[in-house]
């Protein structure tokens, strides 16, 4: 088997198949880092870095094909011309995982958090279960090394691609917005239907939870009928099976459990995450976790940093850190729940934003806007006429300064900047990041 890149998911696959008594070469066209170079080392498996050796490639039985890897890749195009399988991490490892069950979590925005949240509702359960995939740890490699009797998995449409016989016992599809379309022909419905491979292999034995308050997923499935014993949750009426809010009172009803709890015992605020918390309680309740046990669980989750993260506040000023907001859905989730004037701070890398589906929030919450990116000019065109004050800044250090001066006591500073980081900064994470420093320099 060859495996083409050497990042997270590469390694946990090479480390899988070599386990399993594969012949596997790992090719990696870029630099392997240190620490994942060991890992191949410790456990013998061939490997290139820098170069992708073709000949050695098209003679492959079988090619994991890493995530991050676009089709248009001239090497992958020609893996598929020679008609060789390629398969994801996920499939690999689903060939492996044996009695064991999954929870599959997808959606344009919310995964990481709902992943995190139904691994702690599991964890309160007490089940032995572990938090693998796009959170940071490759699924294949804890089927390798640490194999559980359940995965809970966050799932990117990019690990959906190349699936053949993937079936997660439990699949959760929380939202689809326009993203990643770069990778999808700019064809959304190329990027739907790699959302909904998810439910491909699903049986009435399994389960599918997902929002109906999306029109993009009834949409889907009014034009392709589950096959899938469904769940869905809504903010908006009341459902004899799935979930609800009504009145700030949520109600779980699955086949097993019925019961109900307040948002206001929420441990994660806002109204995005009472949909992320509705799918994570049916997820628990379906995988057998007793209803006490999921209250106690919704209740103490520790969200992820620079998830609408509070971070401090100066002198009646509160700073939230909502840096992994890169798209303008997030955003648009962010300014819905705040309460206070808000001062956001809004720019970076525009993946062909419409910023125009914010105006109505921002009219109504935001009394300024701090840009800070390079190119900040399609902020200003779209708000410019409607904000009293903007500015322009280049670094994290400058927006909140200049922030916290047109701040006043019982206002809020905003980082929820709806693109991505790269013009400035390394990552999401390296933004936040400088963004608390600089706020706790004040
Ligand atoms: P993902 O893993 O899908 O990128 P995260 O849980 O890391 O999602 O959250 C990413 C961003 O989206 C954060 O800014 C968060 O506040 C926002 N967000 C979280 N859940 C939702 C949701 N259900 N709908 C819209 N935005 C959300």
């Amino acid at each position: 088997m060859v495996i083409l890149g050497g990042g997270e998911s590469g390694i946990g696959a090479a480390i899988l198949a070599k386990k399993q008594g594969y012949d596997v070469f790992l090719s990696d066209g870029g630099t392997i880092q240190p620490k994942y170079k060991n890992e191949l080392l410790q456990y013998d498996i061939a490997f290139e870095e820098g170069k992708h050796s073709e000949e050695r490639i098209l003679n492959a039985d079988e090619v994991m094909k890493s995530p991050g890897i676009p089709e248009k890749n001239e090497l992958v195009k020609k893996i598929r011309a020679k008609g060789i399988e390629i398969i994801s991490e996920i499939e690999l490892a689903y060939r492996y995982k044996g009695d064991s069950r999954i929870i599959a979590i997808t959606g344009s925005n919310g995964k990481s958090t709902t992943t995190s949240l139904i691994w702690h509702i599991c964890k309160t359960g007490g089940i032995d279960c572990a938090l693998v995939g796009n959170i940071g740890y490759s699924f294949a490699k804890q089927v390798a090394t640490d194999p559980k009797v359940l995965y809970v998995a966050e799932i990117s449409s990019f690990q959906l691609d190349d699936i053949k016989t993937f079936r997660p016992d439990i699949a959760v599809l929380l939202n689809i917005t326009e993203d990643h379309l770069d990778r999808y022909e700019h064809k959304f419905e190329n990027y739907i239907r790699s959302k909904f491979n998810i439910i491909k292999n699903q049986t009435p034995q399994d389960t599918f939870i997902y929002c109906v308050d999306d029109p993009v997923i009834t949409d889907y499935i009014a034009r392709n009928p589950l096959h899938s014993n469904s769940l869905p949750f809504t903010m908006y009426y009341q459902l004899p099976k799935g979930a609800y809010i009504k009145e700030n009172i949520m109600t779980i009803q699955t086949d097993g459990e019925k019961f109900t709890t307040s948002v206001f015992d929420f441990a994660v605020k806002g109204r995005h995450n009472q949909y992320n918390t509705m799918a994570a309680a049916l997820a628990g309740a379906t995988i057998g976790i007793r209803k006490e046990k999921i209250r106690e669980a919704v209740e103490t989750f520790e969200n992820l940093e620079h998830r609408m993260e509070n971070v401090t506040t100066v002198r009646g000023v509160n700073f939230i850190n909502d840096s992994k907001a890169t798209n303008v859905n997030s955003t648009w989730f962010a300014l819905e729940s705040m309460t206070q004037p808000t001062i956001l701070i809004l720019g970076g890398v525009d993946k062909g934003n419409d910023y125009s589906a914010l105006l109505e929030l921002v009219k109504e919450k935001v009394k300024a806007i701090v840009c800070m990116g390079v190119d900040n000019r399609k902020i200003h065109e779209a708000f410019g006429k409607h904000v009293e004050v903007m500015v322009n800044t280049a670094s994290a250090k400058e927006a909140v300064q200049a922030a916290f001066h047109l701040a006043n006591k019982g206002d809020v500073v905003l980082l929820s900047p709806a693109c991505a980081s790269f013009d400035l900064f390394k990552n999401y994470e390296d933004r936040g990041r400088q963004f608390k420093e600089a706020v706790r320099e004040l």
